[in-house]
């Protein structure tokens, strides 16, 4: 047997409405709605690098916010392009584990 590894994603999809699904590693799934991720951007523009205080004001995202478009970085990450424009943020997968809706809830 191999140290357990962090899961990692085996699947990527954009599901209804756009989210972001989620397969991991563990076989867990995970569907992170457009505006759940958009929010917890974790870019010099939106967090504060070295406080990590938020600099984003949640309610200038448009509410129609989708990804346009999601592209791997490395085998580590996925930067998102959204539908405002904004494509600074790069979502690390164990950052994405973390905020997985469905575990929050059990939190
Ligand atoms: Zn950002
Ligand atoms: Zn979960």
């Amino acid at each position: 047997m191999t140290p357990q590894e962090k899961p990692y994603p085996t699947g990527m999809a954009l599901g209804p409405g756009r989210s972001l699904e989620l397969d991991w590693s563990d076989g867990h799934q995970s569907s992170f709605p457009p505006r759940y991720l958009r929010e917890r951007c974790r870019c010099a523009g939106c967090i504060n690098e070295w406080t990590g205080a938020p600099i984003l004001d949640p309610s200038t995202i448009p509410p129609n916010i989708v990804p346009a478009e999601v592209a791997p970085v490395g085998n580590y990450a996925v930067q998102i392009q959204w539908s405002d424009g904004h494509s600074a943020g790069i979502y690390s997968f164990d950052f994405l584990r973390k905020i997985c809706p469905c575990c929050q809830e059990k939190a």
